[in-house]
Parts: structure tokens; sequence; C-alpha cells
């Protein structure tokens, strides 16, 4: 709140209740699940308190698949890696692609931004028996 104030905006209910659930644990939601979930909440409100608390850096967005964008607590840290057939969301530190990151960034010039898309994996209850990788 302090951050939302230094940065001149006003705390309205709609919008504590709103940082209240994008910063709630583990809380992964989307525009549309937050105006689901507050139907008393005018939906250009939503987007607009979504895109301050972006600005502002207290959450940021991941595309998670195909689907609308999902807000999360700003954690700059880690790298989400879903499933893409039973939608699961494992956080990843950020370090341990730093392998990857080094080589891109050496033989291919291109640094690495982890955080803005999730990396589409198949999680073990998802992969078809016998793919030969470990579980
Ligand atoms: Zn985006
Ligand atoms: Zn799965």
């Amino acid at each position: 709140l302090a951050r939302l104030r230094v940065a001149g905006c006003r705390i309205t209910p709609a919008r504590r209740t709103l940082l209240d659930d994008v910063l709630g644990d583990d809380a992964q939601m989307t525009a549309e699940d937050l105006i689901r979930r507050h139907p008393e909440i005018d939906e250009a409100t939503v987007y607009r308190a979504l895109s301050q608390f972006e600005a502002v850096g207290i959450v940021h967005h991941v595309h998670l698949g195909h689907g609308p964008a999902t807000y999360r607590r700003a954690a700059a840290t880690s790298v989400p890696v879903v499933c893409e057939v039973c939608g699961r969301v494992v956080d990843v530190p950020a370090a341990e692609l730093a392998p990857l990151r080094e080589r891109l960034a050496a033989e291919h010039a291109m640094v690495l931004e982890v955080g803005h898309f999730a990396l589409t994996a198949r999680c073990s209850g998802c992969r078809p028996p016998g793919d030969g990788v470990s579980r």
C-alpha cells in the first residue's frame, strides 16, 4: 500500500480488496478471475488496478498458456514451469537457468528474459509411461 501511495495512487476499498487477492499465497489470478470473484467491482477498475499494481512493481503478469495473463506477486527470482496437459505450475528458481542464460548470451547474443512467459513441460502424471525420463 505504501508503494501505491508513493506512486500517487488512491487506495480505494476496491483496490485494497484486489491487492489482497493478487498478493495471496500462491495466488495466480487472471483479470477475469478477479472480475468473477468481485461482481461489485467494475471491470474497468479491475484492469486499471492491475496495471497500476504492475507499474509500481507489486505484481507482475505471466502467460501460463494460451489463456489470459495471470497476475502474481512480483518475485522475478523464479520462473513458472507449467504442465501443458494438466496446467500444474511449478516455480523454479531463475538461478537454475543460469547455464542456459550464459550460453545464449555468449553464443547467440540473446539475453534470456525469464518470468514473462512460462516454460512448458509435462508433469510426471501427464507423461506417457516409458519416455525415458526418471520421475
Ligand atoms: Zn505479457
Ligand atoms: Zn500434468
